[in-house]
């Protein structure tokens, strides 16, 4: 038997399903040892820091990452940052195959003036803030004015827009920070604007995603009847053949034709504006945009500017990946030839394809890039340095340490009727996760 051993490094979705699809493929003449190292003492990636806190069915994929955690192949390496406790280097001297899985995590810029004003977040700030990972605790996204503008016409887009439009007792008992819930319990904004620079046609949005916002209890959602009409007819005959894009047309007519129940909170989704540049005096105040119009399918600037008020401005245009020193940035990602980075090194995910699909698509891409390293294992393992040597073990927040921390979440969280309250700071999360100093 040959035990290979594999460094995954970013224990979110795309990390946990390579360890899974490695995990499948054991035989009796091969198995894998898996170290898996995330920057944070907390594992599972977007799906704690990303996924809508209104979600959570989405986040039981966890129990997956769960069962492939407790086995005995698994170790976590956690609070273990590529780059500042251990380097790429490192990692292919000691183990067979090294995978990055990375992720995205910087906001794309719209790149107008006055986007950097006081007022204007980027969608990559505002959703782990939310969500408590511990780097965003500070972001204290002003919520004190009556509108907001979300860019981006994406599903990121819609879970901003849909977190700052709902009534707050709706999140009451989900597991959103305790920080941004009391933030939102005073949230003065009352009228949010979703703004896609293309047509309803364009629209990055998923069926599900839309068909939500009409459950939104005390919330109004306007779309403009005609802006969907416009749409429907340019598509036309497509919206037969395309499934997606008619589930979406669908989804949105109904929400234009539906009556408004005279909500004082409104989330309003708008079209083929291009934001031109955020105006405000210190602080954002307005958002000027063209408006487009799409002559022979394409989206082209007509002469009319608009300007809409704006107290708060989320950019959710998409993410890019941070620099990484050992491998190449391309476009916002890592580059690679169908995830092979290099003899020995992969990368899988977003880091891998860029910011694009749902968690579920990580389980496939992951399963390509591994079909790839199995191909590709070298003949015999390397021997017998185990990574130990190289670390500082008094940092490390062990599978162990992180199962006290989310225990610590859990029984935290029933006593209030909530799957778990978030730990949000660093001392108490690795003081909790078993390091001793810091
Ligand atoms: P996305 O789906 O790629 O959407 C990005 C949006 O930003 C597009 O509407 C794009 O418009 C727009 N955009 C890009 N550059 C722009 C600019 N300069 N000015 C104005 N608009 C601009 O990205 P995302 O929303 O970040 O989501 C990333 C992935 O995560 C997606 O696959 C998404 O489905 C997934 N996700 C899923 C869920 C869920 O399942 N509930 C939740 C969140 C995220 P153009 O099309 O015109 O470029």
């Amino acid at each position: 038997m040959k035990t290979y051993r594999v460094a995954i490094v970013g224990a979110g979705p795309a990390g946990f399903f390579t360890a899974q699809a490695l995990n499948n493929s054991v035989t009796d003449e091969r198995n894998f040892f898996i170290d898996m190292f995330d920057r944070l003492p907390t594992p599972w990636g977007l799906v704690r820091s990303g996924v809508a806190p209104d979600h959570p069915k989405i986040r039981t994929v966890t129990k997956v990452f769960e069962k492939i955690a407790a086995e005995n192949n698994y170790r976590y390496f956690g609070n273990i940052e590529l780059g500042r406790d251990i380097h790429i280097s490192d990692l292919e001297n000691i183990y067979d195959v090294v995978v990055l899985a990375t992720g995205t995590s910087l906001g794309k810029k719209l790149g107008i003036p006055g986007e950097d004003l006081p007022g204007s977040i980027s969608a990559a700030d505002f959703v782990p803030w939310y969500n408590g990972h511990p780097d965003y605790v500070n972001v204290n996204p002003p919520l004190t004015g009556k509108y907001a503008i979300v860019i981006g016409a994406g599903n990121v887009a819609m879970d901003c827009g849909r977190i700052l439009a709902l009534v707050p007792h709706e999140l009451n008992s989900t597991d959103i920070a305790d920080h941004a819930l009391e933030v939102f319990h005073d949230s003065a904004i009352r009228d949010v604007t979703i703004v896609g620079r293309r047509g309803p046609e364009h629209a990055a949005f998923t069926s599900p995603e839309l068909r939500e916002l009409p459950k939104l209890i005390e919330t109004d959602v306007f779309i403009s009847e005609d802006q969907i009409d416009d749409a429907i007819h340019r598509v036309g005959a497509r919206l037969e053949s395309e499934k997606d894009l008619r589930a979406n047309l669908e989804a949105m007519h109904e929400m234009s034709k539906a009556e408004l129940r005279g909500n004082e909170r409104k989330l309003s989704l708008a079209f083929l504006l291009t934001p031109l540049e955020v105006l405000g005096n210190g602080r954002v105040e307005r958002v000027k945009f063209a408006v487009n119009k799409v002559v022979d399918g394409e989206v082209v600037k007509s002469d009319e500017i608009i300007e809409l008020p704006c107290d708060l401005l989320i950019t959710a245009i998409g993410y890019e990946g941070a620099e990484i020193t050992g491998v190449v940035n391309e476009r916002g990602r890592i580059a690679n030839n169908e995830g092979k980075i290099r003899e020995g090194v992969y990368v899988v995910g977003w880091a891998k394809r860029g910011p694009s699909g749902v968690i579920g698509t990580n389980k496939s891409d992951s399963s390509e890039v591994v079909k790839k390293i199995l191909s590709e294992l070298p003949a015999a393992p390397k021997g017998n340095v185990d990574i130990t040597e190289h670390l500082d073990g008094e940092k490390v927040v062990t599978h162990e340490g992180w199962s006290a921390i989310n225990v610590t979440e859990i029984t935290a969280g029933a006593e209030r009727g909530r799957p778990r309250r978030k730990v949000v700071s660093w001392s108490e999360l690795l003081s909790l996760g078993g390091v001793k100093s810091t």
